[in-house]
């Protein structure tokens, strides 16, 4: 197995790594690390939570650490490399990794989103940083205003590409690329490659390396996945028994709309769980606190829209339930992405009625994923047995549904037992827990 002493890291950022409690590097660190030490732009193809941030923030911090230094002066601490992303969290979030990486060498850093107060940023970046991570929106924010200058970035990296492409920024992007020097290096990370990122490579990059570690659109190993069909009018009962039946300790609930995700949130709280709320609505010190009290236990559910599937970074993560599925396919690969991080198991249970069938036609096309549908006691949907429904699905054969099993035989609608394979270990097991009252939980 690699490590980063034989990556090429120097001993002070492995110091480092060795107390964020990081023993070897994970693939995509191993794969990307010396190529972009190298100085090679570079194209990663990455999931979520393959700690790709350490894979384009160590080979930078290794380069940018030659002219590192303490002087007080802001003239000698210029912005030397910059990093984009598509969200305020994930920004907030690469920045306290940095808070980490950088504890033994003096290069100053800071974050630049928006929703907050530009003035202290202003500040910031008035005393000198070498490295900022920013948004898209409040770095062109601070061009206008001339309080950051681009002459001497030498690193550039776009984190979550498809992202700011999803959200809009890819032409703001071009026009912050054109004010870099010349001779800089791009580190573009992004889960899938959609015809417009190419191109930006093209039109950017130099003879770009590519990285590629699992396959796109797939979704990590670790991430145990089961699709619930239910009906519509009773996914919030569902969702309850979910939660408290298998003895949830924490997820995220996933919701299309942010008028779902408060709804949810209402009913969650209405039935004593402990349950907040995350949306592009809440203020930034509103979403942060959210954030804080989630990681902090003091929050068991985070009933979020895709606001919160990316770039958000909980460590083991039990759980993610997708309350609907996601409109975009690729949503469901991240969503699922925040369980199951840097080897961890996690489950995701997707609770899928009737009028989600096309959605879930796309996520399994995308994924390559063959999963069956299951269905839980006291929930049977009234669409899935409706002899009406199962002629249609036949005639439909790129549907993506599997025949559901023999009504006498419940156990083989459902091959595992979410979120409790280690309790049952060495037991045998003849019937699915989903299918059990109270879940097969004494
Ligand atoms: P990322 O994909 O960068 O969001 O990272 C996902 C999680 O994995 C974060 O909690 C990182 O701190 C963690 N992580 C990154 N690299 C390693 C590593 N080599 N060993 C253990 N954990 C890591």
């Amino acid at each position: 197995m690699t490590t980063f002493n034989e990556l090429g890291l120097s001993l002070d950022i492995i110091q480092a790594l060795t107390d964020c409690g990081y023993q070897t590097p994970t693939d995509i660190q191993a794969a990307a690390i010396p190529c972009a030490m190298k100085g090679f732009d570079m194209l990663a193809a990455a999931q979520t939570g393959t700690g790709k941030t350490a894979a384009f923030m160590l080979p930078s911090i290794e380069r940018l650490k030659h002219h590192a230094n303490t002087s007080v002066s802001p003239a000698m601490h210029p912005v030397r490399m910059l990093v984009l992303t598509p969200t305020r969290e994930l920004a907030d979030q690469i920045y306290s990794n940095n808070n980490n990486y950088l504890k033994n060498i003096p290069l100053r850093h800071t974050v630049i989103f928006g929703g907050t107060n530009i003035e202290p940023q202003k500040a910031a970046l008035q005393q000198g940083c070498e490295i900022v991570v920013a948004t898209v929106g409040r770095l062109l924010d601070h061009l206008s205003q001339k309080s950051i200058s681009l002459n001497k970035v030498e690193i550039l990296v776009l984190d979550e590409a498809d992202r700011m492409l999803d959200m809009g920024f890819i032409d703001d992007v071009r026009k912050i690329i054109k004010m870099l020097p010349e001779n800089r290096q791009i580190l573009l990370f992004s889960a899938t490659f959609a015809p417009e990122i190419r191109k930006l490579a093209a039109d950017f990059m130099n003879n770009p390396q590519l990285i590629e570690t699992a396959p796109q659109n797939s979704t990590a190993e670790s991430v145990e996945q089961h699709l619930i069909a239910v009906n519509n009018w009773q996914k919030k009962d569902l969702l309850e028994q979910l939660i408290s039946g298998l003895n949830i300790p924490q997820a995220i609930v996933f919701c299309n709309k942010k008028i779902t995700v408060s709804q949810v949130t209402k009913e969650l709280l209405k039935r004593k769980i402990a349950a907040a709320s995350l949306h592009g609505d809440k203020s930034q010190s509103e979403r942060l606190q959210t954030l804080a009290d989630f990681k902090a236990e003091s929050v068991r559910i985070l009933v979020a829209t895709d606001v919160a599937a990316r770039g958000l970074d909980i460590s083991e993560l039990p759980f993610v339930i997708n309350y609907e599925l996601p409109l975009q396919a690729e949503d469901y690969v991240h969503r699922i992405g925040r369980t199951g991080r840097a080897g961890a198991n996690g489950v995701a249970l997707s609770l899928v009625e009737e009028n989600e069938q096309k959605l879930l036609d796309a996520i399994l096309q995308l994924t390559s994923q063959d999963l069956k549908l299951e269905q839980i006691e006291g929930y049977e949907p009234s669409w899935l047995d409706n002899p009406l429904n199962n002629n249609k699905k036949q005639s439909n054969k790129n549907n993506g549904f599997k025949k559901i099993a023999d009504k006498n035989d419940p156990a083989s609608k459902c091959e595992k037992i979410p979120g409790r394979q280690r309790l049952l270990r060495g037991r045998k097991r003849e019937i699915c827990a989903l299918l059990l009252p109270n879940y097969g939980i004494q």
